[in-house]
């Protein structure tokens, strides 16, 4: 089957070469191949210490399909206040993520971090790709900026946020942004912010009901700052910054639609959750 998988992404890469392995035509169409500079991928999430409801199957499938590409940089050590240990005890006891309790907090061996520019550069040479900006989709035909028009057998939109509109799911938009500092953190911290290689990364802003570009504000960087001092007992050293939003959907993260499927809303579980899906849809197609 020929498939056009809109976005370059790690939703869209991650489909991409799943497709292309059980023996598809893949073709990628990108507006552009910036993105995440680091990438956290970790199952405990919030101050509540909730597990991802998949991360039993995700966690593995992530670390296996990432460690052919880039280093993964195993161990995330997240500082639980005494008053809440109890009930992250609780959640983590029946989880399938490993645990030690260490030095005020929990150690998670299996999560880690990456260099999320490496990996997509890693997982996109090879693959067909297309730099352009799609403009409309209507059941297997996209219209590109510029007006020319391509088909397909399938469409496949993995657009992230900046493309979650043509999708018509919805969602909720959460900007954020990673400081690249001049220190290095090998092994990752998080609590608040997050400490993994050059970044400090976080966000406290209100979400919006649509897509908007995000511009770092300077009140961001002094929050990040602030958190970032909490977590590491000192201010690393602010350098550059990206920008991004995050697209949440809540839990229903493969979506048919005229014409192919949309795939994608995963907030901040993007890099857990990417390889699981692409897994799916993958198996979709072949049934
Ligand atoms: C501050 C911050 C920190 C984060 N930290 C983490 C983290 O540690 N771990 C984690 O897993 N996630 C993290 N996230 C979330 C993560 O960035 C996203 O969830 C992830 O990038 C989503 O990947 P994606 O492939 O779905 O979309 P994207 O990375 O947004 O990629 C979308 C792709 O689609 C293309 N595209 C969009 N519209 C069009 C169009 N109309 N035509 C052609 N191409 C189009 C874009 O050019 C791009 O190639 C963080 C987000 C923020 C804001």
């Amino acid at each position: 089957m020929k498939i056009i998988v809109v976005g370059a992404g790690i939703t869209g890469l991650t489909a991409a070469l799943a497709l292309r392995e059980r023996g598809h035509r893949v073709e990628v169409v990108a507006a552009d191949l910036g993105g995440l500079p680091v990438a956290m991928v970790n199952p405990v999430r919030g101050k509540r210490g909730s597990v991802v409801a998949e991360a039993g199957l995700a966690l593995p499938l992530a670390r296996r399909l990432y460690s052919r590409y880039v280093p993964l940089h195993r161990g995330v050590w997240r500082p639980v206040a005494g008053e809440l240990r109890e009930k992250w005890r609780r959640k983590l006891e029946g989880s399938p993520v490993a645990c030690e309790w260490r030095e005020g907090g929990v150690f998670l061996p299996g999560a880690f971090w990456l260099e999320a520019r490496r990996l997509r550069a890693a997982m996109l040479a090879g693959l067909p790709l297309r730099r352009a900006r799609v403009v409309a989709w209507r059941e297997r035909e996209l219209l590109l900026a510029g007006g020319r028009r391509l088909s397909a057998d399938l469409v496949v939109w993995a657009g992230g946020a900046a493309g979650a509109v043509h999708t018509g799911l919805g969602g909720r938009f959460s900007p954020g942004s990673q400081l690249l500092v001049g220190e290095y953190f090998a092994s990752a911290a998080s609590s608040g912010v997050f400490a993994a290689g050059n970044v400090v990364g976080g966000s406290y802003l209100p979400h919006r009901n649509h897509y908007a570009p995000h511009t770092t504000r300077y009140s961001e960087v002094v929050w990040i700052l602030d958190r970032a001092r909490a977590l590491l007992g000192y201010q690393p050293r602010p350098l550059g910054v990206w920008s991004g939003v995050r697209w949440r959907l809540d839990g229903a993260y493969l979506h048919e639609l005229p014409g192919g499927f949309a795939l994608g809303g995963f907030g901040s579980t993007a890099y857990l959750l990417a390889p699981l899906y692409a897994r799916r849809l993958a198996d979709l197609l072949d049934s």
